[in-house]
């Protein structure tokens, strides 16, 4: 069983600034489907968001959730979500100090840091809103109350669409990177079988941790730059960057997921199905 692994916003959803083609959704849907891939969507979203996006976008129904950063787990079966409590389990264990209540009241009268409201918000995720201009100071400032604390991990993201920095705390056991890892064993597949798609922020430890790795060609800059600098640093990992151009499409969103697909052969051999495939790869 091959494992498909992607982000949503930005990445298979086509929420963003470019140009999206009108026909990846449903090949996706389609290639999905009929190459019998596990398929995981890892995402900032919710459950609520994620059914939202999966109405309104016509993405199909992933097997498993990795939700809210990854603080969740869910399979989908038969029409039904399930919980993965073992994954809650296996966070407490291994994030021992973890304590949402007690970091809230640490980064609490931090100028420019508001918490983001209830529903973004779980026992394994504590969410802020970040004044971005300010970030340096207010980052510093989170770093000397909280760093080394709790076991967490601290994630800054931006979104450039409507100007929000958005700050994470998780449980260092608990993101994108360590709920797909959890998902790859429970499946048995080795993570340089698993390939996962992303855009941005929080997507740079998945795509750096040894999955195969691909970037849709919409993806920011500062992850682009920063993926090929870990890339620079272990010539071990192997990421492609989604340029456009196969199949008519064009690289951005669900177009660059199924070019990423195709280039590690998740749905049959690429140079038969594109010729003038031009992408862009490097590792072993
Ligand atoms: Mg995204």
């Amino acid at each position: 069983m091959q494992i498909l692994a992607t982000d949503l916003d930005r990445t298979l959803l086509p929420n963003g600034k470019w140009e999206a083609d009108s026909g990846a959704i449903p090949l996706f849907n389609r290639l999905t489907r009929e190459n019998d891939i596990l398929l995981v969507y890892v995402t900032g979203r919710n459950l609520d968001l994620t059914e939202r996006a999966i109405r309104e976008y016509g993405v199909r129904f992933p097997d498993i959730l990795c939700g809210d950063v990854g603080t969740t787990i869910r399979r989908y079966e038969q029409g039904h979500w399930h919980l993965d409590e073992g994954w809650s389990q296996h966070v407490h264990r291994t994030s021992p100090r973890w304590d949402a209540p007690a970091l809230a009241a640490a980064v609490e009268g931090i100028d420019g840091l508001r918490e983001q409201e209830p529903e973004h918000l779980n026992p394994f995720k504590q969410s802020y809103y970040v004044n971005h201009e300010s970030k340096d100071q207010i980052l510093r400032e989170v770093d000397a109350r909280v760093k080394g604390r709790f076991d967490e991990e601290i994630i800054y993201s931006f979104d450039s669409l409507d100007g929000k920095g958005l700050l994470d705390f998780l449980p260092h056991s608990a993101t994108k990177q360590t709920a797909l890892e959890y998902v790859a064993s429970a499946f048995g597949s080795p993570r340089e079988e698993v390939v996962f798609c992303g855009d941005s922020g929080n997507d740079i430890f998945p795509l750096t941790a040894g999955f195969c790795g691909v970037l849709v060609k919409n993806a920011d800059e500062q992850l682009v730059d920063n993926v090929r600098a870990a890339m620079e640093a272990d010539p071990r990992l192997q990421v492609y960057f989604a340029v456009g151009g196969f199949m008519g499409l064009n690289g951005n969103y669900a177009s660059g997921v199924i070019e990423g697909c195709f280039h590690y052969g998740l749905f049959g051999d690429a140079r038969s199905a594109a010729p003038d495939d031009g992408g862009m790869s490097q590792g072993v």
